[in-house]
């Protein structure tokens, strides 16, 4: 199944949080979008791997996603390195994307600037045709996305382009609301997190009217880019 859109994620949750309103927005428009998540974030103070499976599911229908998948690579301890180049590729040769949506290139995680540049690397690996890979048996054909925009996570980043995501807000709310084990939970005996405090939310929220404001919509989600964008028709822009 070809995809128009995968983003890809370091973390279950990362996309969700930084750009769900994009995907929930682009799946309402008809485009078929995608998450593949890299780890199960299984180093993260709450939750286990496979609460937060389970709660990737959820928010993959919340979001109208047409295939999310997970390569459970080690959580904190993934790198740059050709294997996790090679095992991306592959799913970039399966779905075929036009657009990658990637981990901020710097942010507070450093799962998330590894997780951005890993994410660059492998869309211009899997584009080499003497990269040679298989699924399920039989050989692939190179593929290369026409563009990686970086979402913006936790540390604010200047962005380069903002996507108009305010009638969208609720569902990315409800996504992130998914992930039941990693957010404000008054009852929950896990201990705190930098993410479950109750404010987070609101930090979240501020987010995305900040990004919004620069291009007066009520919410909105920012991204950085590897090139500069182009139009055929300066309507498009907003
Ligand atoms: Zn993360």
């Amino acid at each position: 199944m070809k995809l128009d859109i995968l983003a890809i994620a370091a973390h279950p949750d990362d996309a969700e949080l930084s750009c769900s309103g994009t995907i929930a927005s682009h799946v309402a428009k008809g485009y078929k979008v995608g998450i593949l998540d890299l780890t199960q974030g299984e180093m993260g103070t709450r939750g286990t791997p496979a609460i937060r499976l389970e709660e990737s599911d959820a928010a993959a229908t919340i979001l109208g996603l047409s295939a999310r998948e997970n390569l459970a690579f080690e959580d904190v301890f993934f790198s740059e390195e050709k294997r996790y180049q090679v095992e991306i590729a592959k799913i970039l040769r399966k779905y075929r994307p036009e657009i990658v949506l990637a981990n901020a290139v710097t942010d507070r995680h450093p799962d998330h600037g590894k997780g951005g540049s890993l994410a660059t690397k492998a869309c211009f690996l899997s584009g080499l045709r003497r990269l040679e890979t298989e699924l399920d048996g039989v050989p692939q054909e190179a593929w290369r996305p026409q563009a990686v925009y970086h979402y913006i996570q936790n540390n604010y980043i200047e962005p380069d382009l903002v996507v108009d995501i305010s009638d969208y807000w609720e569902i990315k709310k409800e996504s992130i609301l998914a992930f039941k084990s990693q957010f404000f939970d008054a009852t929950s005996q896990e201990p705190e997190s930098f993410i479950s405090r109750p404010g987070f939310l609101d930090f979240i929220e501020a987010r995305a009217r900040e990004m919004g404001h620069k291009i007066s919509v009520r919410y909105g989600e920012g991204y950085t880019v590897e090139r500069v964008p182009g139009v055929d028709n300066l309507f498009h822009l907003l």
